[in-house]
């Protein structure tokens, strides 16, 4: 979608920290962290929520599902790690590209997380 951040940080139009990439998805490091580590978890096809989803996109939010745990032991969270989606507005979801939040180490920020 030409005015989504996500889709814009997918196709390189906007910058973002990013700590891997393949072909379906891409995993970058939140700009206002809530936890020692936050990262993104970003399919590149513009999926706009959980509540959009069809079963098209079945075999993708599998892989990503699978691919949090690889995620996190890179980003040196051997023994865990927090995972949130927020979904529509009343979910506080910010940015209408659904991404899953990985989150590890301290919290800084539990505010952020909650539903404003
Ligand atoms: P949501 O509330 O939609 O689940 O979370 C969106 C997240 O995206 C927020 O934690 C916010 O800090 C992050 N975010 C928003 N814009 C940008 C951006 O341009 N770059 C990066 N790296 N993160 C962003
Ligand atoms: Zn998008």
């Amino acid at each position: 979608m030409s005015n989504c951040i996500f889709c814009k940080i997918v196709n390189g139009e906007i910058a973002a920290q990013k700590v891997f990439e393949d072909k379906d998805m891409v995993v970058f490091h939140d700009i206002n962290p809530a936890a020692e580590v936050h990262v993104l978890v970003v399919p590149k096809k513009h999926i706009e929520s959980l509540s959009t989803l069809t079963d098209k996109d079945n075999d993708l939010i599998a892989k990503l599902t699978q691919n949090l745990t690889k995620v996190a032991t890179m980003l040196g969270l051997e023994t865990g790690f927090k995972t949130l989606i927020n979904t529509g507005e009343g979910g506080g979801q910010l940015v209408p590209h659904l991404h899953y939040h990985i989150l590890g180490g301290k919290l800084t920020k539990l505010q952020a997380l909650k539903n404003t």
